[in-house]
Parts: C-alpha cells; sequence; structure tokens
C-alpha cells in the first residue's frame, strides 16, 4: 500500500523534538499517534486577535480584541460585587466586569488609561459587557500587539493545554511544509476546492484576511475540501466493502418459483405492485452466484411478511434451509406461526429455537435443524449456539432496529462455510431519507416497499393537551366495556431508562386505581424477558385490556384488536419513533386512534412534529420531516458509530454536502478505482476500516 502522505507523516508523534511516552500517552487519549494525526486533528473554533474591533461595531457573542480609554472605574455592590471599567474609543463604550479582583487591580484603571482587551462581548446590565477579559495596559505610542492570524481553539484532554498541543501541530506544519502531499480526491471532481495541503495549512494557521465567519459556520472552501474527502471516505468505505462481499460465492437459487405460487393462490387478495417488485428484485440476486445483502425498507404494514415468505420458499425450493431471525421472542413467535400457516399444507416442516425452548424440546428442534428442515425460526439463539444446519442458503432477519455497520458485518459471517456465503435479507419499518440511506447502508442494496395494501382505515389521530387526561381515560373505560383493546405509553422523562420505567409504574398505579374492573398489564424494559413475554401473551389473548407500557413496545407486536393508544408527551419522541407506536393500532379491520397527550406549553418543533403526525401516516414522509426536524444523527440512531466519530464532517451539520458525495462516490469507482484505499486509509483509523473482512 502507497504510504498516505509520505512516510515522514506517518512517524510517531514521539519523533517530534520534546515528545516524550508521557506526552505521547494524553494525545492517545485523542487518538492521535503520528504526525499526521496532529495535522489532522482540526480546530473546533478561532478567536481572532489579528484586528482590533471599534467598540460600536461589535455584536454580541463575538470574541473581540478592543482597545479604548477607562471612562469610568468603580467597585458596585449589587447582587455580586464586581468591579466595573468602562472603557470608550470615540465609536462606543463597553463594560469590563470583575467579579475577583484586588486593589492594585482596582487602582490601574485611572480615569484615561489605555486597555486593550479580549473577551466575549455579552449583553449586560449597561450595554455590551467583557467578563474578565484578558486585559493589558497599554501605551498610545505603541502600536496594538495583535496576532498576525486567527488563533485555532483545539479539542484537548486532560493534562495538554491549547499552548502545548498549538506548539506540537505547529512542529507538524513544518514537516507538512516539505513534504509532498497526494491529492487523492481528483481536481477534476471539485476544481474549485483547494488542495488538501493547502486546506490543512489554512485551518491551523487562517491568515488574518480569512473569513471568521465562513470558518465559523464550517463553511470555508478550505472546510469543505476536508468535510467532502472525509464523507467519501466513509462512504466508499462502504462501497468498498459491498464490492467485496460480492466477490464471494452463494448459492445459486434458479429455482423454487413453484413452491411461490402455492401459497400465492391461496390468499385472499394479489400482492401489492410494491410487493411484487421487490420479491422480484430479491429473486434476481438469489439466482447470481454472488451473496445477496439486501435491504427491504417497507412501513408499517406495508406487507413484509409475505415477501419474507416468498423469499423462503424460493430458497426452499431450490433446496436450501432458511433462517428467519426476529430481534425478540414475542416477534419471533409471531413469525413462526405465520409460518407456519403458509408452509405446513404444503408439507414442509419448520423448525423453532428461542432461548426459552429448553431441554428435550430444544434437542428436538436442534435435530430437526440438522436434518435439513427447510424453514428455521428463532431469535439470536439461532447463531449464538451450537445450532448445526444441513445446509443453509439464505438468512433472514426483521430487524425493526437499525443496525450498524459493525453488526451487520457480524450478521454476514453467520452460516459462511468457507468462501461461500448464504444470501441475506433484512426487513425494516423504519425508512430513512434516500440521501442518509446511501451514506449510512452504501453496503447494502436496498428495495423499498412504498405501497401499503388496498383497504386500510386510516388512524385518526387526536392531539390533546394533558390537562384533558380524565377525559381521555374515560375513553379509554369505553372502548373497553365495548371489548376493545387500548395501549397507554409512557415516554422518557429525561434520557434515563430508570426514571421512565418508574413513570410507568406510576401510571400504571394510577390507572388502576381509575380504571377498576378492568384488567390491567404493565411493560417496560427493566423487566425480565420472561416477565414481558408473559403480559404480552396475556394481551394478546385479550386478557388484558390495557397496557400501560414505555416504547419497549415500540417492536412490531401485532394485536389487531387493540384500536386505541395514548401517548403521553409525544413532543418528547422523534417522528419516526411515533409513527411506529402508532403502527400498533390500525392493524384490523376496526377504525382506529392514536391520542397524542402532550404537555404544555409545546415548544415551536414540538408543535410542527404533533402536526406532521396529525397530518400524514406514510412513514416516508415522516422520516424525511424527521430529518429535517430533528438531523441526521437523530434520526440515524447512535449505532451508527463510524458516523458519529468523524473528524470534522458532521452529517446534521453537512448532510447539504450529501448529494455531491454521493454522486463523486459513484464516480470514483469508476474512473480513479485506485485512489479509493488510500482515501478510505487516509480518514479511517485501523478499527473503522470495515474493509478487512
Ligand atoms: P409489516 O410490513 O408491518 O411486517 P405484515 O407483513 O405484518 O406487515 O402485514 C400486515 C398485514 O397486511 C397482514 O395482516 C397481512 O396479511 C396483510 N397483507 C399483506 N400483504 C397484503 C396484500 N397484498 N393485500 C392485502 N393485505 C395484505
Ligand atoms: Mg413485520
Amino acid at each position: 500500500m502507497p504510504a498516505l502522505t509520505s512516510d515522514r507523516l506517518q512517524k510517531p508523534v514521539t519523533e517530534l523534538k520534546g515528545v516524550g511516552a508521557a506526552l505521547a500517552e494524553k494525545l492517545a487519549k485523542l487518538r492521535i499517534f503520528t504526525i499526521e494525526d496532529l495535522l489532522f486533528h482540526l480546530p473546533l473554533r478561532y478567536q481572532d486577535r489579528t484586528r482590533v474591533t471599534p467598540m460600536g461595531a461589535a455584536r454580541r457573542g463575538d470574541e473581540v480584541v478592543l482597545v479604548g480609554q477607562v471612562a469610568l472605574s468603580d467597585v458596585v455592590k449589587g447582587k455580586r460585587r464586581a468591579l466595573i471599567v468602562r472603557l470608550q474609543d470615540g465609536t462606543g463604550s463597553i463594560t469590563l466586569r470583575f467579579f475577583h479582583f484586588n486593589a492594585a487591580q482596582q487602582k490601574q484603571f485611572k480615569k484615561g488609561t489605555l486597555v486593550r482587551c479580549y473577551g466575549e462581548a455579552r449583553p449586560g446590565a449597561s450595554g455590551l459587557e467583557l467578563y474578565h477579559p484578558e486585559y493589558k495596559l497599554v501605551s498610545a505610542e505603541q502600536p496594538p500587539e495583535l496576532d498576525d492570524h486567527l488563533t485555532p481553539i483545539y479539542p484537548l484532554t486532560e493534562g495538554l493545554t491549547q499552548n502545548r498541543l498549538r506548539q506540537l501541530i505547529n512542529l507538524a506544519l513544518a514537516e507538512l511544509k516539505r513534504t509532498e502531499v497526494v491529492d487523492w480526491l481528483p481536481q477534476s471532481l471539485f476544481p474549485n476546492l483547494p488542495s488538501l495541503k493547502q486546506s490543512l495549512e489554512l485551518l491551523h494557521e487562517p491568515p488574518p484576511e480569512a473569513e471568521v465567519e465562513q470558518l465559523l459556520e464550517y463553511k470555508h472552501p478550505s472546510q469543505h475540501r476536508l468535510i467532502i474527502e472525509e464523507l467519501l471516505a466513509q462512504q466508499l468505505s462502504l462501497l468498498k466493502l459491498r464490492q467485496q462481499h460480492k466477490h464471494h460465492q452463494a448459492p445459486v437459487m434458479d429455482n423454487g418459483q413453484h413452491l411461490c405460487e402455492q401459497p400465492l393462490a391461496q390468499l385472499p387478495f394479489p400482492l401489492t405492485g410494491a410487493q411484487n417488485r421487490v420479491v422480484h428484485e430479491i429473486h434476481q440476486d438469489m439466482t447470481t452466484n454472488s451473496p445477496m445483502l439486501r435491504l427491504v425498507q417497507g412501513d408499517v404494514g406495508a406487507g413484509k411478511t409475505l415477501v419474507a415468505a416468498m423469499t423462503a420458499l424460493k430458497a426452499i425450493g431450490s433446496g436450501y434451509q432458511v433462517a428467519v431471525m426476529a430481534p425478540t421472542e414475542i416477534l419471533a413467535e409471531q413469525h413462526f406461526n405465520n409460518f407456519r400457516q403458509w408452509l405446513e399444507p404444503m408439507g414442509l416442516e419448520v423448525a423453532w429455537l428461542a432461548g426459552k425452548v429448553k431441554g428435550k424440546a430444544r434437542q428436538q428442534q436442534l435435530d430437526k435443524i440438522a436434518e435439513g428442515a427447510p424453514l428455521v425460526v428463532g431469535t439470536h439463539a439461532l447463531f449464538q449456539e451450537q445450532v448445526q444446519f444441513q445446509k443453509l442458503g439464505l438468512i433472514i432477519v426483521d430487524e425493526q432496529h437499525r443496525f450498524g455497520v459493525h453488526q451487520r458485518l457480524s450478521l454476514r459471517e453467520k452460516g459462511r462455510q468457507g468462501d461461500t456465503y448464504p444470501h441475506q435479507l433484512i426487513m425494516t419499518a423504519t425508512p430513512i431519507p434516500r440521501t442518509l440511506a446511501m451514506s449510512a447502508y452504501a453496503d447494502l442494496d436496498t428495495s423499498i416497499i412504498d405501497e401499503l395494501p388496498p383497504g386500510r382505515t386510516p388512524i385518526e389521530t387526536i392531539a390533546l393537551a394533558d390537562s384533558r387526561r380524565e377525559q381521555v381515560v374515560a375513553r379509554i373505560a369505553a372502548a373497553c366495556r365495548e371489548g376493545k383493546q387500548a395501549y397507554w405509553v409512557c415516554t422518557l422523562i429525561e434520557d434515563s431508562e430508570a426514571l421512565q420505567c418508574q413513570a410507568a409504574e406510576t401510571t400504571f398505579a394510577e390507572l388502576q386505581e381509575q380504571l377498576q374492573g378492568l384488567n390491567i398489564g404493565l411493560v417496560h424494559g427493566r423487566m425480565k424477558p420472561q416477565e414481558k413475554a408473559e403480559i404480552m401473551a396475556r394481551f394478546k389473548a385479550n386478557e388484558l385490556q390495557l397496557l400501560v407500557a414505555t416504547t419497549v413496545i415500540e417492536v412490531g407486536v401485532d394485536v389487531p384488536n387493540a384500536t386505541l393508544m395514548v401517548i403521553e408527551n409525544p413532543e418528547r419522541l422523534g417522528l419516526s419513533q411515533l409513527h411506529q407506536l402508532r403502527g400498533r393500532v390500525g392493524r384490523g379491520s376496526q377504525q382506529s386512534y392514536c391520542v397524542l397527550m402532550y404537555h404544555t406549553p409545546l415548544s415551536y418543533n414540538g408543535k410542527a412534529r404533533i402536526a406532521v403526525m396529525r397530518d400524514t401516516q406514510d412513514g416516508f414522509k415522516i422520516a424525511e420531516k424527521d430529518l429535517e426536524l430533528r438531523g441526521p444523527g437523530e434520526v440515524l440512531g447512535t449505532r451508527q458509530t463510524g458516523l458519529a466519530q468523524m473528524k470534522i464532517a458532521d452529517l446534521a451539520r453537512d448532510q447539504y454536502l450529501l448529494d455531491t458525495v454521493n454522486q463523486a462516490a459513484k464516480q470514483l469507482l469508476q474512473q480513479h478505482p485506485d485512489h479509493i484505499e488510500p482515501i478510505v486509509q487516509r480518514w479511517l483509523s485501523g478499527a473503522e476500516q470495515y474493509a478487512q473482512v
């Protein structure tokens, strides 16, 4: 592999003058190991000490150098004793405020003394003020000492000062000056962007004429240059992963069409156009000898289970075994029952494996699997245990949650035999907007079921202030008396699961008090899986009419008789999560209702989100809105660790660049495939280079 930039920059930081083991250890905490890492340790922000700002031009929030004469100096009592010094420069005046000061300091500020100071201008009792500024008394003859470039402020770690880090980066910059840096990003792709070397130099030592505003907003061309390259690296690493995976072998499944026809003929309805299209895309993949890795996105209720069945039957018909994995036992059991219903009449055996299957029953299932049962449904237990498949050819994962790259990778390894991998289908009910999908899921092919089966009764969504809680409780009582079932969802109070569970317990106790005669259940994240499953099963069997729950029920449970859902404090949740929750009702033929019981006063953003929920039930529209209102970090979740740890790019701030990056990635793949590896290497540290699979 060619050196990233040059061997010189690859040297460890200890090669720099004055850097010993102790300092290297501190730098390691910032993930700085080499001279190059120092160069890529970019400033968080800048201070501008290159010029004096006229006082009349200072704005709140500006960090400014000011020079002015003392007009007045006084110790005020007020809430906190403070020394205040009023400066003026002919364009305006500003007040310095010191809470800690000594007598000598107090005497310094005689009327007429010239003072140079630096600090952040904040609105105070007497107009703009600088609290505890750095300052110096100066004389009129002496020109003010100013820096010749903006001062970078770096992320630090304990025991390391800005000054020390700046010195080190200066040493690294000196090395950079002596080095020729290869630009792996072809000039032709981005003719208007500066080179990598120029960009790094500028960002560490911006000249005084550099646009501070632009820099602070990360809109400077030098920043663009780096952001684009980093986003590209991220995406290329995934695309590369996909290419590599495609080179593996997979079973060719060009049979099995006949098996698919059978259940279709029995169904009381035809597949939707979208289901047909997606099944076709999947079947195409399966007939090639490279492993399928396809993500199917389909809104809640879009009919993903049937698509999964059509996928499974094609594999079975081609003589292979299929494993269907769900994230929880409840969901796995649901799938087990569905698949059995379709497959057993065809004489196909379905095995079942979950944590709770124990002893003899377990051995029986394991034997079935080893003897080649065509379909196996289960939880993670399917892969964590000593399960011997006879001829596994396809894995279907009903993920519901979004997996990060690392989880997808480990999944990929499952069922591998030598260089042969099973085909894989991942199903998710949480749509992600297109641009984001391209960045976060570039290692997968995607299909979208963008159409719901006809004849669904839309859920009626009602927003009510929580002052009308009694009315809501009465409504639940009425619905349950009519034989219907309801959910009551308690949301996150703070970022604490413990508190959330507590809230659910309190609500549960209150509702039991208020709704005597109803059978009420409670599920929350701190209960044992077994306990949760039991309560869910009783709710499903209609032994419980009301289920109080935390957001744990988000995952696709199907209780068609549940037609009412109350969500407390919906303003605290993201839109996609609300959409998932709401999808628990409206699953039968009856009219369903979702009551969003919000807490007043609602923020502007909270209002906007509730309005979206009331106005639409289209998961993709909701996802787009969610992205707009909350940003990609929230939408993707923290699992996308690779995307969360970028050096300079920030998906939330830089999402407007994603389209450009997607285009560039494609061009690079086609026109400069040899540049991909170096770009990925340059930006992604070893752990993030998913490529060594
Ligand atoms: P999800 O995509 O949320 O997993 P399911 O597969 O559970 O959705 O399907 C939801 C419901 O829609 C099921 O009751 C299923 O039988 C029904 N369904 C699936 N496909 C169709 C179709 N083409 N026409 C009518 N109903 C359908
Ligand atoms: Mg489903």
